[in-house]
């Protein structure tokens, strides 16, 4: 046990880190108060015939955190253990997310707590739905557009625009981003969140002076980022991808795990446990690896203050969101591990999502070249605004990602005349 007891709650999380940002800052004291809280939240309950022909009730969320800097975007997840206070941080690390890129947005997320692997594709396609028609007033192309998170697919986002569309009385293909490319997705969505991180890692390399090639990355998820991040930090760094986790527990190899043959092993058997020519590991081990780089590509609070001090890895690169807790963050600093902050480094996907609402908006549509390129262009430009700050104030990379994430909002917030 820990001496240390540490508050896990996500919003908790995010309103200390803001509040560390504020004090960093100087910001004012109604500027702070109106960015520690969501501008708008909507609760909705939804119906949804299941296939034994009972109805069940799910409940839904649509958090609004911020529009001072454009339309709310972010992701959408439907998971068993989803809370209010879960989405209402995720929807801040999204306002923080877009600001820090520079995108025309600000920060949303919506949540639905379901168990997806437990409900049929029909049960999914109703309950989708219904969460876009229980929510449909709130959102839209010009007001809020949703996208995939945890457990949500391209497919889910079809079946989402097309009721959207269907509400609307016509196509409205940019109400939402992730969508299967057939029905207005953009080209290199699918592996956008796992190519920008590697795009960010990259940097950091460059910054701290580290030649990657050959050197070891362990993976914890192996979810939409997870696996990309597999394939991609081998053949865009070099990387050697020693372990990889999912809820069923890790896998190492000091020889490389191949990421095809993890993912077919994992689609025939339900996970990367049991993989041939690997070893087994905990979720927890996996954190601890004698690494270059750690990826946490799952969900929060996996780093907190009863591991921290046992990592091991040189960079962090937080693919998920919200895998370090604060009391995490100041044990990694004080042992100069450089992490590489949640909205920085998965903002990937948000970018690309805003492609996709450009392409969707003007109707005119990139390939995957142009698309790459944009995102690279993006990430580094955010990589190096962020490294600037931590280097000329000494502070660490989170803070230095919160101080030009959230100067930019509080000073949109200020010239609309809000405060
Ligand atoms: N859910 C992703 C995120 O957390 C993507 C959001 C989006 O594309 O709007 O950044």
């Amino acid at each position: 046990m820990s001496e240390v007891q540490e508050d896990l709650n996500p919003f908790d999380i995010a309103q200390s880190q803001l509040d560390h940002a504020a004090r960093i800052l100087g910001l004012d004291e109604a500027t702070h108060q109106f960015l520690r809280l969501p501008m708008r939240e909507l609760h909705v309950t939804i119906p949804v015939r299941m296939d034994d022909g009972s109805t069940r009730i799910f409940q839904g969320f649509r958090v609004q955190y911020n529009d001072a800097l454009g339309p709310t975007k972010g992701g959408l997840r439907f998971h068993p253990e989803e809370t209010i206070d879960t989405v209402r941080a995720l929807a801040a690390w999204m306002t923080w997310k877009t600001s820090v890129l520079g995108l025309p947005f600000g920060g949303a997320k919506g949540g639905c707590i379901c168990d997806p692997k437990l409900m049929s594709v029909g049960e999914l396609e109703r309950l989708s739905r219904g969460w876009v028609r229980a929510v449909g007033s709130f959102i839209g192309h010009d007001r809020d557009v949703p996208a995939p998170d945890v457990y949500t697919t391209p497919q889910i986002m079809a079946w989402m625009m097309d009721e959207y569309s269907k509400m609307a009385g016509y196509d409205v293909p940019g109400c939402i981003t992730g969508k299967p490319i057939l029905l207005g997705g953009s080209e290199g969505r699918d592996d956008a969140t796992a190519r920008g991180a590697c795009f960010t890692i990259r940097e950091a390399a460059k910054y701290l002076g580290l030649d990657l090639q050959g050197e070891a990355i362990a993976i914890q998820g192996f979810g939409n980022a997870g696996v990309f991040m597999a394939e991609l930090a081998r053949d865009l760094l070099g990387l050697r991808v020693v372990a990889v986790s999912d809820t069923k527990g890790g896998i190492y190899s000091a020889d490389g795990i191949d990421w095809q043959v993890a993912r077919d092993h994992k689609q025939a058997t339900g996970s990367v446990v049991g993989l041939a020519g690997t070893r087994p590991i905990s979720n927890a081990e996996l954190l601890e690896l004698d690494v270059a780089v750690l990826c946490p590509a799952a969900l929060e609070n996996v780093l907190t203050a009863d591991n921290a001090s046992r990592v091991r890895a040189r960079i962090i690169a937080e693919a998920a969101n919200g895998p370090t807790t604060p009391a995490a963050d100041e044990i990694l600093h004080a042992k100069n591990v450089f992490v590489i902050p949640d909205f920085l480094c998965n903002a990937g996907g948000v970018t690309v999502s805003y492609f996709e609402w450009v392409q969707n908006t003007s109707g005119y549509y990139w390939d995957l070249a142009t698309v790459q390129e944009r995102l690279d262009a993006r990430m580094t430009e955010a990589f190096w605004r962020v490294a600037k700050v931590h280097e000329e104030r000494g502070i660490d990379s989170r803070m230095a990602a919160y101080c030009v994430a959230v100067q930019r909002v509080a000073d949109a917030c200020k010239t609309r005349g809000w405060i």
